[in-house]
């Protein structure tokens, strides 16, 4: 296939940004390799860009319509949720550095003490009609204890400084979700250049530190010019997305200026809607395939989505699963990115096998051995 010499120049910007990854050696070569992957992939096709031209014009009732016939359209396996590639060549990586090693490779634990696996809760504010939605949705999170972050679109819809001022004082985060969400963030650099600047007001009008893309589309490179502390626009994996790609690896990443926090989870409006699933076993399934890789379950929900009891029900159904696993530590984006940063300035000194640097108080070595013992097993096998 060819490709025009402007995408070709974006991808090797792309590559060139300053990247480090949640593991050194082989198996951080595997992470970057997906990466790049995704990077390559990350483009809206012809069909696409038309189509999101065009949008403005078409009702409602229609888009939805389209959507829906191009995701019954699609042939996915029944694992569709898992990144098989990626975990194919995870399981290669790390056990030849089992193989290999001389002596027991110690590696920063992903979380701080005494955490197995993280988790986050997003959510995608879409229209107004979601905005109203929102204060019903946080204190059902609240009474299971849980706080999330909350990513409004800054010009679409008439954004209401009280009501986030008082999600921020009930302890949850406020992100910001593209331009006006109408699809063409990404069209050209032209474009992303024009409504930089207003992004980043309005990251500074709600004092946030996080971004996630409309559809989420993406461009790393452009990405920097935001003044942010993370993006959360990719995926591990997502065959529904209409820019395809899937970075594969489910930790944090330094990219550039920013922490990438990848979304991996499917999306509610995938299971709830498109697949019409009515209770939460592929949730639950990918949250256990991500505990064993001592990994960050991120999840995006929209509160426009979550309007029926019986979509409502699955949520709550997941979110009392998830509040059951006392090995996970629920946090926050901007504590994951904070924490992130403080693991990747971190160091084990070989003399004293203990940790040097920001991430020696809550932080602790561990063998990698122990570490992916499970996940290099088959995905149904029981704890030994
Ligand atoms: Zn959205």
């Amino acid at each position: 296939q060819p490709r025009t010499a402007p995408s070709n120049m974006n991808s090797m910007e792309s590559e060139n940004l300053p990247r480090r990854f949640a593991f050194d050696g082989p198996m951080g070569d595997v992470i970057e390799q997906h990466l790049n992957d995704d990077i390559r992939s990350a483009r809206l096709s012809r069909k696409f860009k038309i189509y999101y031209r065009l949008r403005p014009w078409l009702p409602i009732f229609l888009r939805q319509r389209l959507q829906r016939k191009r995701n019954r359209g699609m042939e996915v396996d029944a694992d569709w949720y898992l990144p098989k590639d990626f975990i194919h060549d995870w399981r290669q990586a790390v056990s030849d550095v089992l193989a290999q090693q001389s002596a027991e490779t110690l590696v920063i634990h992903p979380w701080p003490e005494p955490y197995q696996f993280a988790s986050v809760l997003t959510h995608d504010v879409e229209t107004w009609e979601g905005v109203k939605l929102v204060p019903a949705l946080a204190e059902l999170e609240e009474k299971l204890g849980f706080r999330s972050a909350w990513n409004f679109i800054p010009y679409k819809y008439n954004i209401d400084a009280g009501m986030l001022d008082d999600l921020a004082a009930r302890g949850h985060e406020i992100g910001i979700h593209g331009y006006n969400h109408d699809g063409r963030l990404f069209e050209s650099r032209g474009t992303f250049n024009r409504r930089s600047g207003p992004i980043n007001d309005a990251l500074d009008r709600y004092r946030s530190i996080g971004f996630r893309a409309p559809m989420v589309h993406r461009n790393l490179t452009w990405l920097q010019q935001l003044n942010i502390q993370y993006d959360a626009s990719c995926f591990d994996v997502d065959p529904f997305q209409a820019m395809p790609g899937g970075v594969g690896s489910p930790w944090p990443m330094i990219v550039g200026r920013f922490v990438e926090l990848p979304y991996t989870l499917p999306q509610d409006h995938t299971l709830l809607i498109a697949l019409g699933e009515t209770t939460p076993r592929i949730w639950i399934d990918k949250l256990a395939y991500l505990r064993r890789m001592s990994a960050m379950a991120m999840l995006i929900t929209h509160p426009d989505y979550l309007d029926t009891q019986t979509r409502l029900n699955v949520y709550h159904a997941f979110l009392e699963h998830l509040s059951e696993q006392s090995d996970c530590w629920f946090a926050l984006p901007k504590d994951v990115a904070d924490w992130w940063r403080q693991r990747d300035a971190s160091r084990i000194d070989s003399a004293t096998n203990q940790i040097t640097g920001p991430a020696s108080s809550q932080g602790r070595p561990i063998a990698l051995r122990e570490l992916f013992v499970q996940s290099d097993s088959h995905d149904h096998r029981t704890h030994s």
